[in-house]
């Protein structure tokens, strides 16, 4: 994966992707000062792509450092990878750091900032969950209280929770695991938001204290369109039992219906296949 042809853009230049190294000290690896995006092209076009930068902007000041490039010249970056990989369709992971320096503490005020643009193509997040349904277990971790670690802020220090409840998924045969929050009502998946359909209503978690996803905003966007009611709510495990469709939403995993969470199923229904093939409709548009 690291010793391979193509280009990543690095703090301005594009360099050789196996030259794209930073150093043992980089803060970052010590301490999880790193903000990051996924995001995804379509027909040579990145969905929602200023969205995305603005976001990585806003993460990073949330994390108290500020990125050395507007977001006119990370769209620039962007671009710049796209182009130099030779890609229209693909996964763009773009991510900004506190570097090495002469804090090799906890405090990382006098590091550099440093940012990389890498792109790849990238399938089905799910393989062929997309078609029938994912199966995902209940994780024992919990997403943290906003008073806890800021949670709007896509950081890299909020994943470890993730990394960790789908490794208990996978080991169960699962492919993700569905997160509660810190006060046990129904959060996340590790990379991806969360909707429940029960009597032709959409019944999805307040993002209250997880990333409220572009994806996300993007379907509740389409499912007012249809004219489709949406309770954005805090909902309790104990209605699992009650939906009777899921599905969730991320840029990597798009719209991917959900077959079963923990002992509990959910049919691939007509909401769940019109929102999913409209989403991929809107994505190319
Ligand atoms: N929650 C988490 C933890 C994620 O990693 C992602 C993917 N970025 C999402 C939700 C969905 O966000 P988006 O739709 O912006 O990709």
């Amino acid at each position: 994966y690291d010793d391979r042809d193509g280009k990543i853009w690095m703090d301005g230049t594009l360099v050789e992707w196996r030259d794209a190294k930073v150093h043992i000290l980089t803060h970052a690896l010590h301490y999880a000062s790193s903000v990051f995006e996924g995001e995804r092209a379509y027909g040579g076009k990145i969905f929602e792509s200023r969205r995305h930068s603005e976001r990585l902007r806003k993460s990073a000041e949330l994390i108290d450092f500020e990125i050395p490039y507007s977001v006119d010249e990370i769209e620039a970056a962007k671009r710049a990878t796209l182009d130099a990989n030779g890609l229209t369709d693909g996964y763009v992971r773009a991510i900004a750091w506190r570097g090495a320096g002469p804090d090799m503490g906890v405090a990382s005020a006098r590091n550099p900032v440093r940012m990389a643009v890498a792109a790849w193509e990238w399938g089905a997040y799910y393989g062929d969950a997309k078609m029938k349904g994912a199966k995902l277990d209940l994780s024992k971790w919990k997403r943290p209280s906003p008073e806890t670690i800021p949670s709007a802020a896509k950081a890299a220090g909020l994943y470890m929770i993730c990394s960790m409840s789908k490794h208990a998924a996978e080991v169960k045969g699962c492919s993700d695991a569905l997160m509660m929050d810190y006060r046990g009502y129904v959060a996340e998946a590790t990379g991806a938001n969360v909707f429940f359909v029960k009597e032709g209503e959409v019944h999805t978690p307040l993002p209250d204290c997880f990333l409220n996803g572009i994806t996300r905003q993007t379907v509740l966007g389409m499912l007012r369109e249809r004219g489709v009611t949406v309770h954005e709510r805090h909902i309790e495990p104990a209605e699992l039992e009650g939906f009777e469709q899921c599905w969730l939403t991320g840029t990597a995993a798009e719209v991917t219906p959900v077959g079963r969470i923990g002992e509990f199923s959910f049919e691939v229904g007509q909401l769940t296949r019109d929102i999913a093939l409209g989403y991929e409709e809107l994505v190319r548009r």
